[in-house]
């Protein structure tokens, strides 16, 4: 997504006024061309607030009301975009979104406008502040099938009774497999549905690393913990980026007990069971694992259906019934990624009208996504073939529970791969290499990466072997 922060605050003198000016119209005949395409509610919300700022060389800068917009429109037109600019403009342009930031750079702290509240005054109608949960990120937009039928339901019921149902809540999974979307999902349900009027914090943990730093570095630690300590729902996403970073860790097991004490919700997302993520001290693990733990799976090819059509009645698109087909089968393992692809050919159908979508068709427009779809999936008994193969070694061997000297070190280059290649935890590596504990895979990684750092020759056999397992066969 290009969202570029170096623009703002533009200076405009006269060459730029017509730079402007120019940018504005080409902008305006944009927004002509979209509309009829696109559902009333989208075009108004995420399209009508965008300003054209100008043109700069090859690129039509446009900058959005609100991060949110940028990068919804971002992620999912600028494709299209860039092709009516450049019809536009009668060259080849781009468009770029420039603005203070990007999805989940601020936390959105929301305080809602209550429902009428007879104690309400006017001034804290006043003092509310705006929030940015994506409106689209809903539960009921949210499809639910067998892969992500728990995680629905405890993320509902955390949002009805927060701080007293699955407190904490620690949702993990793949990308694109949903966690923003559910995050968003709660704060929206709990603002919109609550008398009193909660708190609620939605941030990135990298944001919450980043704020710390700079509280750190400008004396604001007390400003920092007020912030977050005083949410009523704190909703962190992404909470593998605290791996290995020590002080924040510390800082944020206290913001979490101050939390939990006083029964407000945390919900979490990772990419990863807790127990998984490295370098996490072991209290904050057990902390994660206090309350529920839930996991999303990949979607089943009826729910990734469901998705399909769901989207493209939002987008305003109908397209023959194989096609949805033809895109459920092909794009299994990202929703993200599913719904890129049907913009993709959305946009497609859009501008080439008299041409009939066809199975074809599709194909060579999503050559790239389904070649991406398709890169090989490494299991563990392909890399078990593959270091037995190199090192002239049986693979019993390397699964037997024997601790033969000469076989440690490719059994722990195996396991290293495995970690690094496949999405197997240590508990399922370890149980696949002859039922061992998931402290020995552990092990092995922390050895393995040492000796890679410290000896060339180990560095190029590992390197060579890693190759080896995106080769087709
Ligand atoms: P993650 O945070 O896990 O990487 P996101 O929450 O960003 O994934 O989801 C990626 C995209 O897929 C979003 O546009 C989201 O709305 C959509 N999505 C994911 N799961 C579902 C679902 N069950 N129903 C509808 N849309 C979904
Ligand atoms: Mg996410």
């Amino acid at each position: 997504m290009a969202i570029n922060r170096n623009h703002k605050n533009i200076n405009f003198n006269q060459e730029e006024m017509a730079k402007s000016d120019q940018a504005e119209k080409i902008w305006q005949r944009i927004l002509t061309k979209l509309q009829p395409n696109i559902e009333k509610k989208i075009f108004k919300a995420h399209f009508k607030p965008i300003r054209a700022l100008e043109i700069k060389d090859s690129e039509l800068l446009l900058e959005p009301h609100d991060s949110f917009e940028g990068w919804w429109v971002s992620s999912n037109y600028t494709e299209i975009l860039g092709q009516y600019a450049s019809e536009f403009a009668g060259r080849p342009l781009k468009v770029q979104f420039v603005g203070e930031g990007k999805e989940g750079d601020s936390p959105s702290v929301s305080k809602p406008q209550g429902k009428k509240s007879p104690s309400r005054s006017k001034a804290a109608a006043t003092t509310q502040k705006r929030h940015n949960f994506n409106p689209d990120y809903t539960f009921s937009s949210f499809i639910v099938g067998d892969s992500n039928r728990m995680v629905h339901a405890s993320a509902t019921a955390a949002s009805r009774d927060p701080g007293k149902a699955y407190n904490p809540l620690y949702i993990y999974g793949g990308v694109g497999l949903g966690k923003t979307h559910l995050l968003h999902a709660i704060g929206n349900h709990v603002i919109e549905h609550k008398d009193y009027q909660p708190k609620v914090t939605y941030l990135s943990c990298e944001k919450f690393i980043n704020d710390f730093i700079e509280a750190l570095k400008n004396n604001r630690l007390t400003r920092f913990r007020t912030r977050y300590r005083s949410s009523d729902v704190l909703l962190l996403d992404d909470v593998q980026f605290l791996s290995g970073k020590e002080r924040t860790q510390e800082e944020f097991f206290h913001t979490f007990n101050a939390l939990y004490d006083n029964r407000k919700q945390i919900v979490m997302t990772c990419d990863t069971p807790a127990s998984e993520i490295k370098g996490l001290e072991k209290r904050l693990v057990s902390r994660f694992e206090w309350g529920m733990t839930s996991d999303l799976q990949p979607p089943d090819t009826e729910t990734r259906l469901a998705i399909l059509r769901k989207k493209a009645m939002s987008l305003k698109v109908k397209l023959p019934d194989e096609i949805y087909t033809l895109l459920a089968d092909r794009i299994c393992n990202n929703i993200r990624r599913l719904e890129g692809a049907l913009t993709r050919v959305a946009a497609y159908s859009m501008l080439n009208k008299e041409q009939e979508i066809t199975e074809a068709s599709v194909t060579h427009l999503l050559q790239d996504v389904f070649l991406e779809e398709e890169e090989p999936v490494i299991s563990i008994q392909a890399i078990l073939k593959a270091v037995a193969n190199h090192f002239d070694i049986r693979i019993a061997e390397m699964i037997h529970p024997g601790r033969k000297e000469s076989i440690a070190f490719p059994r722990q280059i195996a396991m290293y791969l495995c970690r690094k290649l496949t999405n197997n935890t240590y508990v399922a590596i370890g149980e696949a290499f002859g039922g061992r504990k998931h402290g020995t895979v552990l092990h092995a990684e922390r050895v393995v990466r040492n000796r890679i750092d410290t000896e060339d020759k180990v560095k190029k056999q590992v390197g060579s072997l890693e190759k080896q397992m995106f080769v087709k066969e």
